[in-house]
């Protein structure tokens, strides 16, 4: 790799940053990518996409993820997959550095997305996608006349657990304490749903099922009995974590991490724009995610264009 001054970096290659980068590059801005070593976001670990607009016949997330690639490197976006080890938005220009190099850019897009919290169980990785899911947006459409699971207490469990029941024949939610934590509103709601039980001061110990779920094992934590239980999906709502480790210290972050928003896709820091679930808690779609991105290219093109800053960059190549 050649060091140089790029125009605009984007961390990130979800929805959010691929979407930027195309953006970023139809307006000759040459952006850099800093995709990730596992880059393509959650949509990596879905399986069918079918929310997505301009796929009538569904998608599957990789193919999805993969289609956005090449339209972005189609218009000249450089996407290196490797992680970001450093960042320092303290400098002007700001410094990202990747394997040992720093590059240094004027503008900075972040859009390193969210991950999903899981139970950490000996069978969960291997069922993810085969019945258990995080997404009940994404997946509930599959479980029509199903039984299922949902994990957790909070508004996303009981928002994914009423969610269901439009597809569901019966909903079991299964929390940890004897009291939810999900705001009153919520659990009404879900408390009255007929289709909707509760198993409450319990966990899930593991997921069972040979090549897709079967059953779960539940262990209530004060009598320390377990039992199986019957069931055709799991919804894992724990919570989600923003993935905003590597900017610790270096830009406004709320109090659970998510960066914050000062006006559409700005941040405290002039020059570093947000777009997608590391910013967004409420929505989390593909397609909101997409959106943000789009608009944070756009606000950073006029934040270089009002700055004087396009093209006063060495071009620089990605060689490894
Ligand atoms: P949350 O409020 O943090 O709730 C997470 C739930 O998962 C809690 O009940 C927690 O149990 C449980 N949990 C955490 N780790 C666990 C583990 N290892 N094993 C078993 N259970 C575990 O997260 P959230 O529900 O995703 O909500 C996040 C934020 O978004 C909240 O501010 C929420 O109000 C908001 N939200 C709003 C809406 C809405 O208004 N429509 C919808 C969704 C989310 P404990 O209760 O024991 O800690």
């Amino acid at each position: 790799m050649e060091e140089g001054l790029r125009n605009v970096v984007i961390v990130g290659s979800g929805p959010a940053g691929l979407t930027a980068a195309l953006y970023a590059a139809r307006a000759e801005l040459k952006p850099l990518v800093v995709a990730g070593e596992q880059w393509g976001g959650q949509l990596m670990i879905t399986s069918d996409v079918e929310n997505f607009p301009g796929f009538p016949k569904g998608i599957k997330g990789p193919e999805l993820m993969q289609l956005m690639r090449q339209q972005a490197e189609r218009f000249g976006a450089e996407i290196v997959d490797v992680n970001v080890e450093k960042i320092d938005l303290k400098s002007r220009p700001f410094k990202v550095t990747v394997r040992g190099r720093e590059i240094e850019t004027h503008a900075a897009i972040l859009a390193t997305g969210a991950s999903s919290r899981w139970l950490d169980l000996p069978n969960e990785k291997r069922l993810i996608g085969a019945g258990l899911s995080s997404c009940a947006t994404c997946d509930g459409f599959f479980f029509k006349g199903k039984e299922l699971v949902v994990v957790g207490g909070g508004d996303s469990a009981m928002e994914e657990a009423s969610f269901l029941t439009k597809f569901a024949s019966k909903v079991t939610v299964v929390h940890r304490r004897d009291t939810l934590r999900a705001s009153k509103i919520m659990q009404e709601r879900a408390k009255k749903n007929p289709k909707i039980s509760f198993v409450f001061d319990t966990v899930v110990a593991d997921v069972l099922g040979k090549d897709h779920v079967e059953g779960v094992r539940l262990k209530n934590i004060k009598t320390g009995e377990e039992k199986d239980f019957k069931t055709d999906g799991v919804f894992v709502a724990i919570g989600h974590k923003p993935n905003t480790d590597f900017l610790s210290g270096q830009i406004a972050l709320d109090k659970k991490g998510y960066i914050v928003v000062t006006n559409q896709t700005r941040t405290n820091i002039a020059g570093v724009f947000v777009a997608g679930d590391v910013q967004d808690y409420r929505y989390r779609q593909a397609i909101t995610a997409a959106g943000l991105g789009c608009m944070a290219s756009i606000d950073a093109e006029k934040w270089l264009e009002e700055k004087g800053l396009i093209g006063s960059h060495k071009s620089s190549v990605w060689k490894d």
